[in-house]
């Protein structure tokens, strides 16, 4: 993309113009740079189990053909290869679904304490396997938040799923709601805490870009898509809220979202 400025001398304005036409070709060009990275790795993500699944094939069909010990051993890393790629691309769809819809807010009335109980319910199994306890902490009578329950579900999943698996060490994450304020305005704070190995400072500003991983080898073990705390950036991006992530080394981390809450329509300004 280039400028072509007008030959005459400019005045201030067209100057002006001109500026914010290279601001705006700038952050084209970044956003650009930003999407054929994200195309770049997220083939690289898909390529690698789908290359796992082809030698896979090829081995089956080969030497491991009348070796059924083998063959078992085999078809459950193919399993495991095909899940892989099958969260991949569900957390892909999620995110463009996210962006796609980024500029409207959700605006149904959502009980969080709900949602919070439902999926501590579905992290049950993991949870028992990793004997990691999940403590709920709430108050009664907390307000209601303005969202979209789905998308507050997979908020709270992904943050408690973490939790569960880099924090394990810490046997217990806490899941807490608590009413709460910023700029005189009434929010809920939702708080999932681990006790975990925590993470370093340096690491914490880019957590929510897109594949970004402390230890990338760690991740994939986790079952790990590298995305998301990105899908959480942008659900929270798109109620209006904040998220918050502290953490100390060897003490565990605190990832903190702020959500505002519901007002009726009658009593809304
Ligand atoms: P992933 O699929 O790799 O878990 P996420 O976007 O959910 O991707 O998280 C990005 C990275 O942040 C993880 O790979 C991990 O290194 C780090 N991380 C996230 N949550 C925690 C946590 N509770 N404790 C320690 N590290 C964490």
């Amino acid at each position: 993309v280039s400028v072509i400025a007008d030959t005459g001398t400019p005045s201030p304005s067209s100057s002006k113009t001109i500026f914010m036409l290279l601001r705006d070709i700038t952050e084209a060009r970044r956003i650009e740079a930003m999407r054929a990275d994200f195309v770049a790795f997220a083939s690289h993500e898909l390529k690698t189990p789908l290359a796992s699944l082809s030698g896979f094939i090829d081995t089956l069909r080969g030497h491991a053909k009348d070796d059924p010990e083998a063959r078992d051993k085999f078809l459950g890393i193919m399993s495991d290869q095909a899940t892989r790629m099958r969260h991949l691309i569900d957390d892909l769809l999620s995110l463009s679904r996210i962006e796609l819809r980024e500029h409207v807010r959700p605006s149904d009335a959502v009980d969080l304490f709900s949602v919070v109980n439902d999926i501590a319910d579905g992290l049950t199994p993991l949870s028992e396997r990793y004997e990691v306890e999940i403590g709920i902490h709430a108050p009664a009578g907390l307000p209601l938040v303005r969202g979209d329950r789905e998308e507050l579900g997979q908020v709270i999943q992904n943050l408690a799923e973490n939790a569960l698996r880099y924090g394990r060490t810490g046997k217990r994450i806490e899941i807490s709601l608590a009413p709460d304020q910023k700029g005189g305005r009434p929010y809920v704070r939702l708080t999932v805490r681990d006790f975990g190995p925590g993470i370093a400072k340096e690491h914490i500003p880019r957590l929510t870009e897109r594949f970004y991983r402390v230890d990338p080898a760690a991740s994939r073990a986790k079952g790990g898509t590298g995305l998301g705390l990105a899908i959480v950036k942008h659900i929270v991006n798109r109620h209006e809220g904040t998220l918050t992530i502290e953490s100390e080394l060897g003490q565990g981390s605190v990832f903190s979202v702020l959500l505002p809450i519901f007002a009726a329509p009658a009593a809304a300004k």
